[in-house]
């Protein structure tokens, strides 16, 4: 598994942004959407693209189409927040949803929620989940795609603790993670520190 954690001067920017506890939920969201664009620059690096002959209003040249198909799959609930630049930016983009809920005491992720588009074989899948954690829900997330055979499987978040980076890197070694800032630890209640909170909440204003 490779760990992209994008460095550069505006996801710095808006990372702070996210983490201020004095942001509102419209400055949250508005910082939101623009570091997942900027996330979303890198996790597009890799997709091939299709070479075709097309005119400009001048004369006739080699024109570039994206050739793969991208299957965006938020977690739900804070990963729905990150599907707008998603479809903003992504042609042919189609969405899928995963609800997962875990338990308390074993902190085992299942589903409880699955809607995901057609023929997801050969596409390849980017799960958007906001908050790398213990690395449980995605886990999970990756488990349930690969029953689909995507031709790849790559993460979206904006932060990650090394303890989620290291339970998802030891289950699914091929998966790509794309994120802001590797944090420093989890604490007892398993949110991440530094951290920005609770992503939902201050999303949604819950
Ligand atoms: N989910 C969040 O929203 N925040 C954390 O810090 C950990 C999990």
């Amino acid at each position: 598994m490779t760990l992209h954690v994008v460095e550069h001067p505006l996801v710095a920017h808006y990372l702070t942004r996210l983490r201020d506890r004095e942001t509102t939920p419209d400055e949250f969201r508005e910082a939101s959407d623009k570091i997942i664009t900027l996330l979303l620059y890198e996790a597009t690096r890799d997709l091939r693209t299709r070479t075709y002959r097309m005119q400009t209003p001048l004369e006739e040249t080699d024109g570039h189409a994206i050739g793969d198909r991208v299957v965006a799959v938020p977690i739900l609930r804070a990963g729905l927040g990150l599907v707008g630049p998603v479809l903003e930016l992504l042609p042919h983009v189609t969405v899928g949803y995963i609800g997962l809920e875990r338990d308390e005491k074993t902190a085992v992720a299942s589903r409880y929620y699955v809607k995901l588009p057609p023929d997801i074989g050969g596409k390849a899948v980017m799960i958007l989940d906001p908050m790398l954690a213990t690395g449980g829900t995605a886990i999970k997330a990756v488990e349930i795609m690969k029953e689909y055979d995507p031709a790849s499987v790559r993460l979206v978040c904006v932060v990650a603790a090394p303890e989620g980076i290291q339970a998802l890197q030891a289950a699914h070694p091929d998966v790509q993670i794309f994120t802001a800032a590797r944090d420093r630890e989890l604490n007892a209640q398993k949110y991440i520190l530094p951290g920005l909170g609770d992503y939902g909440d201050r999303l949604f204003g819950t």
